[in-house]
């Protein structure tokens, strides 16, 4: 009789021992879908910081470029900014002479050009000061001949409509180049030319003078006029649609 109570009493233990041990599973598993609950909680939230970084980046790729206005690309010559001969070391791409530094920007732009219409050339890069000033010399009296009744003045402002005087031109500066399927200005195909329009950022470089732009400029649409700027710059200011002369003012107030 005492032997089987103890029997019973070690039964009733041993049930009571696997209920333990089966509520402490259960809790433990109770623990760990808390636990996995857990994760599906924080993929929400790391969405979210993605969601967040890339809206940054966004931000970021709209933010001026760090660049200075003092960079030597970024060297502004126009009427009201005449300029001294800069005497920058050339180097001859082509037929023409442009800045040692741009150099290989000038071949890349070109070789990308010629795959699109193989008439494209380069017609003018460096000129001096002295050069130009010869140059827009010519011009006046090429006006004055056409048209004896000019004045020299009258002459100079009909010309400043197409060419620069001496040191306000910034093919002086050696990071301008004139690039088109044709010899004469705005005369190439349209289409060809807004192909190459859209790939200049690509090689630092920017449509100078756009349409409507004149204001800022001071000079009229040119379709052949492009300026080495870095290509930061080239494709900041060709997504928002800025002259050099914009763009400076801008990194000036920043
Ligand atoms: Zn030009």
């Amino acid at each position: 009789m005492r032997s089987k109570l103890g029997k019973q009493a070690l039964v009733i233990l041993g049930l009571a021992f696997l209920v333990m041990i089966g509520a402490l599973v259960w809790f433990s598993g109770q623990g760990e879908s808390r636990h996995s609950s857990g994760n599906t909680a924080i993929k929400p939230t790391k969405q979210v910081s993605e969601k967040k970084s890339t809206s940054e980046k966004k931000s970021q790729d709209s933010a001026l470029p760090r660049v200075s206005p003092s960079d030597w690309e970024l060297v502004l010559v126009n009427r009201e900014n005449i300029t001294p001969e800069l005497y920058p070391e050339l180097e001859t791409v082509d037929n023409i002479t442009v800045d040692r530094r741009i150099a290989e920007n000038v071949r890349n732009f070109l070789k990308a050009a010629q795959e699109v219409d193989p008439a494209f050339h380069l017609i003018s890069g460096y000129r001096s000061v002295a050069y130009q000033k010869e140059l827009f010399q010519s011009y006046v009296d090429q006006e004055k001949a056409s048209d004896p009744s000019l004045s020299d003045q009258e002459a100079e402002k009909l010309v400043k409509t197409y060419s620069q005087p001496g040191g306000a031109s910034e093919h002086q500066t050696g990071l301008a180049i004139d690039l088109s399927t044709v010899d004469a200005l705005n005369q190439a195909d349209k289409s060809s030319m807004e192909k190459i329009h859209k790939m200049a950022p690509d090689y630092g470089f920017v449509l100078r003078f756009q349409e409507g732009k004149t204001a800022f400029t001071g000079v009229g649409y040119e379709d052949w006029h492009f300026r080495f700027v870095g290509k930061d710059s080239a494709r900041y200011m060709t997504d928002h649609g800025l002259t050099l002369e914009e763009y400076i003012k801008q990194l000036k107030e920043k």
